[in-house]
């Protein structure tokens, strides 16, 4: 077929199912995945035994083989309506194929999970009755709940798989700088930060939201076509188990949307985890972001979520990521490097939250060094304005959820990269190059990026 070499930057699910469907298609040409992270079976992180984030230059949270999923607990939603704008670029119903065929490769590689949320019961249609009434909506969202410790195994055997393919080279602990143009515009290869030359018939950019910047500025040095992306800035919001207890069981991950007045922006439920962990992941500069997970066996006394608002900016402001990020480092002053956290009794009586105010709760934060104090201080006021006006709609829906020991923590930022321009056949601007999954700014989520992997493959044979 005339090609022989393809580079994969990132090891991600998008740039792992990419080349797992070349060598189903049958590409017998050499596949190189560039992973700037550890192989999934040495990634640590040290905060386990630490207590404490110390840092690392490369996050293992965030990056390594499996890529931003590794660490999640896996809630694979199984339809288009959720993770990403795929939809819009090939269409709903192929993107629900894709998640099928998808599904199919996780049972392959052992995942044997039911899937939650599918049939609209009873219990669902009150919870939904109690939603409309509040001026919500609850997206249908059927989900495959995997759990931390299971989607780490799972991994592992589709990274032995790889490796075990004769064609398929992982070089982990590889960053790659920047992408190489000839001089008739198109992309012929990547350059590591280490000056090693990668040439390739055709590259794949699936560098993540941990490559989100990068390829930013990857963007204006060659030209690559671009619109600035969504930003989403919100807090993780943790709560008792018995607060959240018929959303769990029924549901297990709502999925709520609302649009509160007065600035009628996007704001939403993200990442629920039932018995979770609200976690820290580190980003360029140190950017400390809070998030969550749930392990399959593990379990806390708490449920988070988070709730995000989503910004888009108008001309002529076209630096989404920037503002986003300096949020969130303002956020991380505040808190001397680390998570802020603070009750919800507290920011409506506006005042700070004391850390022996803490430990008088029900509810024990699960984030052990998330700094007591504003984050008031740090939140712009229209993103704390949708915030608080969609937790009292929530709490219609889930008594209890705006409680004063209701814990917020913050910065919760998803800087969704810059969307690349490309048509449904997943062309970019460059001849050549491919960028797939949320560094493209496309999707959002496993079971969307995993698609976009397997899509572009197909497009590329
Ligand atoms: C804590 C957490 C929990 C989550 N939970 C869920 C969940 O339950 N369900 C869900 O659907 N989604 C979840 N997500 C989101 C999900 O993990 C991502 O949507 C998905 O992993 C995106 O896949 P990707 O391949 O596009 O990017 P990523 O998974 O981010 O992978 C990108 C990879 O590229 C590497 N990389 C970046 N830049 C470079 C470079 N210059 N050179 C070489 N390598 C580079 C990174 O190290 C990384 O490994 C979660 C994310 C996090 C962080």
């Amino acid at each position: 077929m005339g090609l022989n070499n393809i580079v994969i930057v990132g090891g991600g699910p998008a740039g792992i199912f990419c080349a797992y469907e070349l060598v189903q298609r049958g590409y017998n040409g050499k596949i190189t995945i560039l992973e700037m992270g550890n192989l999934v079976e040495n990634r640590n992180c040290p905060k386990i035994k630490t207590g404490k984030c110390v840092h690392c230059k490369n996050c293992s949270v965030t990056s390594g083989f499996a890529g931003a999923g590794a660490f999640s607990d896996s809630k694979l939603t199984m339809s288009p309506e959720a993770g990403g704008y795929l939809p819009e670029l090939l269409g709903a119903e192929n993107v629900q194929l894709l998640i099928n065929y998808v599904e199919s490769i996780y049972q392959r590689f052992g995942m044997k999970v039911e899937t939650v949320g599918a049939e609209d019961t009873e219990e669902i249609k009150q919870i939904r009755k109690r939603a409309i009434a509040a001026g919500l909506k609850l997206v249908k969202s059927p989900v495959k709940h995997l759990g931390t410790e299971k989607s780490r195994e799972l991994y592992f055997k589709i990274e032995q798989y790889l490796l075990s393919c004769s064609n398929v080279f992982i070089e982990h602990s590889c960053e790659c700088q920047d992408i190489i143009i000839d001089e008739d515009g198109d992309c012929i290869g990547v350059v590591s930060t280490i000056g090693q030359t990668y040439h390739a018939d055709k590259v794949v950019i699936a560098v993540g939201r941990r490559g989100a910047s990068w390829l930013e500025r990857l963007c204006s040095l060659h030209d690559i076509e671009n619109t600035p992306g969504t930003v989403d800035i919100g807090v993780r919001v943790e709560c008792r188990n018995e607060i959240m207890e018929e959303i769990n069981r029924y549901l297990y991950e709502g999925k709520f949307i609302g649009y509160p007045a007065p600035f009628r922006d996007r704001v939403r439920t993200f990442c629920q985890n039932p018995g979770g962990f609200v976690t820290q992941e580190n980003y360029d500069n140190n950017l400390a972001l809070v998030n969550g997970h749930a392990f399959k066996e593990k379990k806390s006394e708490n449920t988070n979520l988070s709730i995000l608002c989503s910004h888009n900016f108008t001309t002529p402001f076209d630096q989404p990521i920037k503002y986003a990020q300096e949020v969130g480092e303002l956020t991380n002053m505040l808190a001397k490097g680390s998570i802020l956290v603070q009750r919800y009794g507290d920011i409506l009586t506006g005042k700070r939250t004391w850390q022996d105010e803490l430990e008088r709760s029900n509810l024990k934060p699960t984030l052990s060094d998330a700094v007591a104090g504003d984050i008031t201080a740090a939140m712009p006021y229209r993103a704390m304005t949708n915030i608080l006006a969609f937790i009292r709609a929530l709490d219609k829906v889930v008594p209890g959820f705006a409680a004063d020991e209701t814990l917020l923590y913050s910065p919760e930022i998803k800087f969704y990269s810059n969307k690349i321009k490309m048509d449904e056949h997943l062309r970019t601007s460059i001849n050549n190059l491919y960028c797939i999954g949320d560094g493209a700014g496309i999707t959002h989520g496993i079971m969307q990026a995993s698609s976009m992997g397997i899509q572009c493959a197909r497009e590329i044979m």
